[in-house]
């Protein structure tokens, strides 16, 4: 089998972690433990994890000026990401402020940037798509943009797959051009209306011909518009940290599938990885290598 070529249409951001006792009442200062900054936006996870993966990914998108979309960058271009098509645009580098409360509950403002500054046919974009079997979307960039990357791969016969996060209504015109959606469980209820991961599987894959829905823990739930399908267990492991869980699962999916695998071994090796990936502190940081995912029995 080939190797499979992978675009990703997306946001990068820098992550700013604060961990504290407790988050502030509107007007207090608090004391914070640690703070830290990670690598991470939907896109730019989901393109680390499929160069980790094995395959040849360019990276569609925009990070500003400065030492933030520098140091992104850099990360993407250390996993092997082609950022030749990661603009440089006149906004500063989107941020997510993140805070931390000791037991893990968190409250967060993402401040777009440059992320917000990707419109209609993103530059690069046309020839991005060249060769590649997949195009991976998510909803972090404008929307417009995403409806003419998803319209531009379709013309081209390059697949679609979207991850629906963060959640919101998707226009016909975005989801008449989706081959593969991939929304979590939360996200799968709230483009479906219905309140058990099941129906709500149903529901879309009635919408598009092909849904895979996140379990968490319990893995994933794949189903066909044609009524092919199944339920992927989880490898279990001992939860570290399962930030970039989707990303590494949709990511490493890509991978199998452009590599012309059937959907079977493609949610076996997917699932493999995000459990190596929830295993591990980190973000991009915790993607695992091809080597590490076939030695996990995928
Ligand atoms: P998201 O991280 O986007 O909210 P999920 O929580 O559904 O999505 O996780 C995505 C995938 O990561 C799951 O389908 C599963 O393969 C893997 N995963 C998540 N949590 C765990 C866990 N506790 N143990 C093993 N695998 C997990």
């Amino acid at each position: 089998m080939g190797r499979a070529r992978v675009c990703v249409l997306g946001s990068a951001n820098m992550d700013l972690v604060v961990f504290a006792e407790r988050v502030p009442e509107l007007g207090e200062t608090v004391a914070g433990r640690r703070f830290v900054t990670v690598p991470g936006g939907k896109g730019a996870n989901q393109a680390i994890a499929a160069a980790r993966a094995g395959a040849d990914v360019a990276m569609v998108g925009s990070v500003g000026d400065d030492p933030y979309g520098r140091e992104l960058r850099a990360v993407l271009d250390d996993a092997g990401v082609d950022t030749r098509a990661l603009a440089e645009g006149a906004e500063t580098t989107g941020t997510a402020h993140i805070l931390v409360e000791d037991g893990g509950d968190n409250s967060i403002v993402v401040v777009p940037g440059a992320n917000g500054t990707v419109h209609g046919l993103a530059a690069g974009l046309d020839e991005a798509l060249n060769g590649a079997q997949l195009l991976l979307l998510q909803l972090e960039l404008p929307l417009d943009a995403v409806v003419a990357g998803a319209k531009a791969a379709r013309e081209r016969g390059v697949k679609v797959v979207l991850t629906p996060a963060p959640a919101r209504p998707l226009p016909a015109d975005l989801l008449t051009c989706v081959d593969l959606l991939v929304p979590n469980e939360s996200e799968a209820r709230v483009l479906s209306g219905k309140d058990d991961a099941e129906s709500a599987a149903q529901a879309l894959a009635e919408v598009v011909p092909e849904v895979v829905v996140t379990l968490g823990a319990e893995g994933a739930r794949w189903l066909r518009r044609d009524g092919a399908g199944e339920h992927v267990p989880s490898p279990s492991v001992r939860v570290r940290d399962t930030t970039a869980a989707g990303d590494t699962f949709v990511g490493t999916l890509a991978v199998a599938l452009g590599e012309g695998r059937p959907m079977e071994q493609a949610l076996r090796w997917a699932t493999a990885a995000a459990a190596l990936s929830v295993g591990q502190e980190g973000a991009s940081t915790s993607m695992p290598t091809r080597a590490r995912i076939e030695d996990f029995g995928a």
